[in-house]
């Protein structure tokens, strides 16, 4: 193939974008306030989701939803969060930052979470499950929140991938009827920008409690206080909070990335379609399907192979830059005495391959990586 292709690239309209930011340039405010709050009205509009408080990160947001249910809930330490070992360490990582227990249920071909293993670890200990919703996929998310429901756990959704992800049936955005849904729009993710994240909660008191607690506690943003009249300069600090805000000119990004994330999120199905369409006759390929009963934003698309390493340098050796989501976090030193079952994660682990999924893929360029894919 005569050009290089990247598994994932963010792609921004740069003129429209830089019109968003000169905005933020011109009236001198960069920070939290302004374009933050346009983009996280914008963002509840597109989405439906009642509460939405932007943050420099989804693993920010991650722990926060984790920090806020232990205190609200009065979890202590030691109690166990039922997860997926095949994810990004940053959705773990947010159990570990409050000295709760990670436990690894096992996912299944769909490589969501596996209503059954999940079934199998919860223990009196167990308080909340993470889903997550790799790759804009949603299988199994009905039923594991049919679990939280019976057994009186919180469900908090990692939504990294998920931006745009709907239910076929009503049209609704996935994630609104969870405790908590956590989306990342970091640059190589669907909703690209720089760096930065959006938490919903489900409930406008964790909503206010994220919004002083990701500006260190102080229960005024300088926004606020910009934008009030005198005594602007008296706030208080009533509690230990961090420095997880976003700000104005990540925030001018996302604005424009919105504009514009029903049409990429089309794009990536029309890639995954065709992808789908010349992998189906390989019997040495498993494609990961996603559920039916969304539209997915089609964050990736992976398949599963033997001698994943030899199909990787194969491809690299084409210009063809594959990846893989994810080595399963069990086999990161931090990870390894978790309580687990995680057999199957463990497969598509050391099998998975992420094909390119972006704006700079064309429909010719799928086809092509394909039909690469099926000579090897
Ligand atoms: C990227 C990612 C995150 C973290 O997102 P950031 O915004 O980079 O912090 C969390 N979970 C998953 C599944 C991810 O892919």
């Amino acid at each position: 193939m005569s050009k290089n292709i990247q598994v994932l690239r963010p792609y921004f309209r740069v003129d429209e974008t830089l019109e968003e930011i000169r905005e933020c340039l011109e009236r001198g405010w960069t920070g939290i306030g302004f374009k933050t709050e346009q983009f996280e009205n914008a963002w509840k509009m597109y989405s439906g989701f009642e509460y939405a408080h932007f943050l420099n990160s989804a693993t920010a947001g991650l722990h926060l939803a984790i920090k806020l249910f232990k205190e609200e809930f009065g979890w202590v330490d030691g109690d166990e969060v039922i997860t997926t070992s095949l994810t990004f360490v940053s959705t773990n990582h947010a159990i570990l930052y409050e000295n709760l227990k990670p436990v690894f249920a096992d996912v299944d071909n769909s490589l969501c979470l596996n209503p059954a293993s999940v079934e199998a670890l919860i223990s009196n200990k167990t308080r909340a499950i993470l889903y997550v919703g790799i790759g804009g996929n949603a299988a199994n998310y009905k039923k594991i929140k049919q679990i939280c429901a019976e057994k009186n756990l919180i469900l908090i959704l990692d939504a990294a991938h998920m931006s745009g992800t709907r239910w076929a049936d009503t049209g609704e955005h996935v994630g609104l009827d969870a405790d908590c849904s956590v989306f990342s729009y970091q640059a190589v993710k669907n909703l690209p920008s720089s760096d930065s994240g959006m938490i919903c909660f489900k409930y406008k008191l964790l909503d206010q409690r994220a919004r002083r607690q990701s500006w260190l506690g102080i229960d005024k943003s300088t926004y606020e206080r910009f934008t009030e009249g005198s005594y602007k300069w008296r706030y208080d600090v009533p509690e230990l909070g961090y420095k997880y805000n976003g700000n104005s000119i990540a925030a001018a990004m996302c604005l424009v990335s919105l504009r514009y994330l029903e049409q990429d999120n089309a794009h990536r199905r029309m890639l995954a379609a065709t992808y789908d369409e010349f992998l189906s006759i390989s019997s040495a390929i498993e494609v990961v399907k996603h559920d039916p009963s969304i539209i997915s934003s089609r964050h990736l698309f992976q398949i599963s192979v033997q001698n994943r390493d030899l199909v990787l340098e194969s491809l690299y050796k084409n210009g063809i830059y594959c990846g893989v989501h994810y080595v399963a976090n069990h086999n990161y030193s931090i990870y390894s005495n978790c309580k687990r079952d995680v057999k199957t994660s463990e497969y598509y682990s050391s099998s998975l391959v992420s094909l390119p999924m972006h704006l700079g893929v064309t429909k010719d360029d799928a086809a092509n990586i394909a039909t690469t894919l099926l000579a090897l």
